[in-house]
């Protein structure tokens, strides 16, 4: 089964995303996580790309799309995989569909974890404390560029699987165990008793 996850910073999609590989046997893949990794092993890669992340703004098109066409093409994604954090934008939408109809592979469910802007800096910041403030891109400044993206580079490609009868909104607002839950009957899983 594919999945992609859909939600504004700290909806909560790299924690469900997380359970739902365990529920489902998919592979979880965060480009946010894949990115971090290359900014931690201090490449001048990862170097050029901490500037892009810490302003909040989006890592080109380009970038991602080799990114996430290499990581789909490991054999632990054979099974299906849940992307959390892409495709961000429509071009990567788009990228997204040819790679996996040329390998014979659909998208099954689109989930929007759907949480108002106003308490997600208070997520952030719950979260910043609790890791140590391990990514500086969790503070309140960049959260305001970062929602300001998802508003205007995200959100409008929701339509376009909307269309094809694929998106799934949730209240990523509900407690955390009920929120897998509203996803787990979303996709058809049933909860284990
Ligand atoms: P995340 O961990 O998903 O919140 O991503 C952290 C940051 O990584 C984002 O604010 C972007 O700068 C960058 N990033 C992650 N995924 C993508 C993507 N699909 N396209 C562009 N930039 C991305």
């Amino acid at each position: 089964m594919n999945i992609i996850m859909f939600g504004p910073p700290g909806a909560g999609k790299g924690t469900q995303a997380k359970r739902l590989e365990e529920a489902l046997g998919a592979k979880q893949l965060s480009t946010g996580d894949m990115l971090r990794a290359e900014l931690a092993s201090g490449s001048e890669m990862g170097k050029a790309l901490k500037t892009i992340m810490d302003a909040g703004q989006l890592v080109p098109d380009d970038v991602m799309v080799t990114l996430i066409k290499y990581a789909m093409e490991s054999p632990d994604c054979a099974s299906g995989v849940i992307l959390d954090g892409f495709p961000r934008t429509l071009p990567q939408a788009e990228a997204l569909d040819a790679m996996l109809k040329s390998s014979g592979k659909v998208i099954d469910h689109v989930l929007v974890l759907e949480v108002d802007d106003s308490i997600l800096l208070s997520r952030i910041q719950k979260r910043a404390a609790e890791t140590g403030g391990a990514r500086s891109d969790d503070n309140a400044e960049t959260l305001k560029k970062r929602l300001d993206v998802y508003h205007a580079q995200t959100a409008p490609i929701l339509p376009y699987y909307d269309k094809q009868g694929l998106l799934r909104r949730i209240d990523g607002m509900a407690e955390m165990d009920d929120v897998t839950a509203a996803i787990e009957a979303a996709i058809g899983k049933k909860k284990a008793a």
